[in-house]
């Protein structure tokens, strides 16, 4: 039984959290939250042992009525892997913290790379991760570019990729984001930040371009992929990836706002995407070039990816099993 806390109990983290806590060989040992919100209100409602993440602000939580099991120190004492889900940043401030306490860290999309021993993806690089002290699991959009990239690569080869990514404005609870009733280059320069950072991961050749839109939902990639493959040969490679799965046109989903709905009706917990959300109509490919468009839930996609790293850092799953478990108890 792997001991796992969750320091940063926000959008990612209490996604985390609920996930480790549906497996078998993992269990949350704690959360640790810097405010006494209703997020910590339902953590400990969760049955989460909950910790304080700022050791001077542990007063707080006594004084909303919350009961705390101590402070974030106390937490990694019990952990054999924390899974940082700070904002952007904060997880390299914490990085010497989780040193100090000898326990094996994984870290998110907004930290820079050298932040962990390496990037992480599943599909594309688990072996490598097997028994490594830290891991960066990449950003929502950079997973669901590996999703797609890897396979093909693997199975046919690729060439040049150009990726178009309408991202969106901020997550849903995020009301201080934007824009609004606006669009924007993001960044106005080329590449964005997506293409580098699937090179963490991938030797591939790939330019990335960003645009922010007013949407909270999910972002949408445009993708362009040079290849030998023909159109049934992509669909067959992406059709073995669980976490790939394709927007039938008897769907009847046109829209990421019905992707959500699809989400919601099925069940899952928050109405969370796990996978790329293939558009299967959009596959097309013209003179060697592969087109398609795919929907990414930027609040989830990550999730399943964080509990494969933690098999991975702790050496108890080689890729297969850890995927599969994975996605057998999340419901992929
Ligand atoms: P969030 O703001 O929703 O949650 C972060 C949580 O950490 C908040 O509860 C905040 O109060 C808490 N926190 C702040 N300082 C802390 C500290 N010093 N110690 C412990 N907790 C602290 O952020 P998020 O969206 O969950 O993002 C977390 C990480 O995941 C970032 O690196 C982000 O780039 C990455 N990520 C986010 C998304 C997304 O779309 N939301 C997708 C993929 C990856």
């Amino acid at each position: 039984m792997v001991d796992v806390a969750v320091n940063g109990y926000g959008t990612i983290g209490k996604r985390v959290a609920d996930a480790v806590a549906l497996q078998d060989d993992m269990q949350v040992v704690g959360v640790a939250k810097t405010k006494p919100n209703f997020e910590a209100r339902n953590a400990v409602e969760n049955g989460y042992p909950l910790y304080a993440a700022v050791e001077e602000r542990a007063d707080e939580f006594a004084e909303a009525g919350i009961e705390i099991a101590g402070d974030v120190n106390e937490m990694l004492e019990r952990a054999e892997v924390v899974v940082d889900a700070t904002p952007s940043g904060v997880g390299a401030q914490n990085a010497s913290m989780y040193d100090d306490h000898d326990v094996k860290a994984i870290f998110q999309g907004g930290e820079d790379d050298d932040v962990a021993e390496r990037s992480f993806n599943a599909a594309a690089n688990y072996g490598d991760c097997v028994g490594a002290e830290s891991v960066r699991v990449v950003s929502c959009n950079t997973t669901g570019l590996l999703r797609v990239l890897h396979p093909l690569e693997r199975d046919h080869g690729i060439g040049k990729v150009r990726a178009t990514l309408v991202r969106r404005g901020g997550d849903p609870a995020q009301h201080g984001r934007g824009p609004i009733n606006d669009i924007l280059p993001n960044p106005v320069t080329i590449p964005s930040h997506h293409g580098p950072d699937v090179r963490t991961v991938m030797d591939v050749d790939i330019t990335t371009t960003g645009f922010k839109v007013p949407a909270t939902l999910m972002h949408v990639h445009s993708l362009n992929v040079e290849t030998t493959a023909s159109r049934e040969e992509v669909i067959e490679t992406l059709e073995g990836e669980s976490r790939v799965r394709f927007v039938e046109p008897e769907d009847g989903v046109s829209s990421t706002a019905e992707i959500k709905e699809m989400m919601l009706d099925e069940g899952r917990p928050r109405g969370d995407a796990w996978e790329n959300m293939v558009w299967r109509e959009s596959v097309s490919v013209e003179d060697g070039e592969l087109y398609l468009f795919q929907a990414i839930h930027q609040e989830s996609d990550v999730v399943p990816e964080n509990i494969d790293a933690v098999r991975a850092l702790a050496g108890t799953a080689d890729r297969d099993e850890s995927v599969r478990t994975t996605n057998e108890t999340l419901g992929i």
